[in-house]
Formats: structure tokens, sequence, C-alpha cells
């Protein structure tokens, strides 16, 4: 499993992998625009290409994700939300695609209570027809996020992103983002052996392993089942390093790659948060190998 972290980009891109270095990351993680609005990415074709060229002779960095812009919602009945929304994913898309990103993690939206069976056709067939028009194969898919269950949000659940998934046709360019803090707080416990087996083996049962191309690896501020989306330093929150070690070292997911989006002292992962991944993930996988 690689393990690495959410970074910034920088002004001119070129920064993340640096930072990347800088807290030791096998894999990293860049918004492709400001996260919170609207205005697509400044960057050229040239600057894109140039990072793509630097990531592919990278001595440590092995895979860059991209996660999408939190306002997209494509769970939304507001046809001029919905519009929009797919404009800034295919934008978000094309910026993947060009930097080599194995994935862009997307949040679906809210269907802000109009119910979950409302919005799986526009979900599934917004993401199709971004796909189509972004031109991206399979080496870079859309990662649909599970989401820790508050108000509207859609894949609060295996099931629901099974859903989308299936309406979409099963279509293999859409993957799973796993978010171990989202997993929790959506009420799914993994606190020994065999809990951790039953979530993994659910995953399976209900999407297949096959669609898990990354992980967002966190503990919780807020309780198990509280629904809330609140991410605390590996180690300090309810979860706990020996929960997090028995569901991320499963013998079943270790292709998969880690990514820290964790406070750290205020300004995101630091090298000391990579580090602490990186001991829970060995004794996780240690306890599986003595078991
Ligand atoms: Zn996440
Ligand atoms: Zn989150």
């Amino acid at each position: 499993m690689l393990v690495g972290a959410h970074v910034r980009a920088g002004p001119g891109f070129s920064l993340a992998l640096s930072h990347g270095d800088e807290v030791g990351a096998d894999a990293i993680q860049v918004f492709t625009q400001s996260p919170r609005g609207w205005k697509p990415s400044p960057f050229s074709g040239d600057v894109l290409s140039r990072f793509r060229e630097s990531l592919a002779s990278h001595a440590t960095i092995r895979r860059v994700f991209c996660h999408a812009t939190y306002l997209i919602n494509l769970a939304t009945s507001d046809e001029s939300l919905y519009a929009r929304s797919l404009d800034c994913l295919l934008d978000n898309l094309r910026v993947a695609r060009e930097i080599g990103a194995s994935g862009l993690v997307l949040h679906a939206g809210s269907h802000r209570g109009e119910g979950f069976e409302s919005c799986v056709e526009r979900v599934a067939s917004g993401c199709r027809k971004v796909l189509d028009a972004a031109q991206a194969g399979t080496a870079c898919p859309i990662l649909l996020e599970n989401t820790a269950g508050a108000g509207g949000t859609v894949g609060r659940s295996f099931t629901e992103l099974a859903r989308l998934i299936e309406a979409a046709g099963r279509d293999e360019r859409l993957g799973v983002c796993l978010d171990t803090q989202h997993l929790w707080a959506s009420g799914v416990a993994y606190r020994d052996a065999d809990e951790a087996h039953a979530a993994v083996e659910a995953f399976d049962e209900v999407l297949g392993l096959g669609r898990l191309r990354c992980i967002h690896g966190n503990d919780s501020k807020v309780p198990l089942g509280s629904g809330r989306d609140r991410h605390a330093n590996i180690g300090e929150g309810t979860i706990g390093g020996a929960a997090l070690g028995w569901l991320l070292g499963h013998p079943s997911i270790q292709e998969s790659t880690v990514l820290l989006e964790v406070p750290g002292a205020g300004k995101g992962p630091r090298r000391e948060d990579v580090a602490a991944m990186r001991r829970v993930h060995a004794e996780g996988l240690a306890s599986w190998a003595a078991r």
C-alpha cells in the first residue's frame, strides 16, 4: 500500500511534488483548482504536461490523485447548478487526465432532502457524460467518495455507491474512494480483525474490491455513527491507531493507496502525520500476519 497525503499544488502546480517530498509521501492528492470556487483551472497545457513528466521520473512519488471542487453537486434538481457542476467536473477531469492522475475523487453531492432515488439517474448520467467529454480512459476514473452521512449527501453506504455505479451501466471508468473517517461516522466499525474483515468483505460483495482505487486515511473527531465529517490526526481521534491498522492492514486491500487529509497543526498533513500512518499501517500488517 502506498502511503501519502493531500498537498497544496501551489500557484504553478509543480510545487505539489516538492510538497509531497517534504512530508515523505509515496503518493499525493491535489486540487486541480480552488476547491471552493467555480473558477476553472488557470494552468496551461505546458504546465500540466511538464508536471506529468516530472511525476513519471520522480524518485519516490508514484501516484497522483486529484480531488474535485466541493461546489459540484450532481445530485441537485436545480438545473442551472447541475449544468454548472457538469462543466466544472469536466474541467477538473481534463486537468486530472493531463497531469497523469490515477483518479479524480468526487463527492457526488446532496439531494437536499428530495431522497436518494430521486437523484440516482442524474448522478450516474452526469458522470458518464463528463467521462465521455473528457475522453478520460480507465486510467483516470472518477472515484465516488463515501460520505459521513450528513443531510442529503449521496454515497453514505456501499449500497448507495453501488446503485450509482449500476445506474451508470457499471462503467469501468468509475471507481470508489473510501474515506476511513466517513466510514466510521456512517456507522461502520472496524475495531478488531472481525469487524475490519466484515467491512472489507461488505465492500467486496456490494461494490467489488476492483472498484477501490484509493483510501482517505483519517482519524475522527466525532464518534462512530455520528454522521459528521470531521477529520482528526492519526491516533488522536475516536477511531485510534489500532482500528485504523486492522482496516488498512487487511491483506485484500494492499494494492490501494492511502492518502491523509488530516488537519496536522492546522495546515494539513505534515511529515509526522505521514510517519504516524506508516506506523499504523505496518502494525496492522503485522497483526494480520500474526493471526
Ligand atoms: Zn476524504
Ligand atoms: Zn471528510
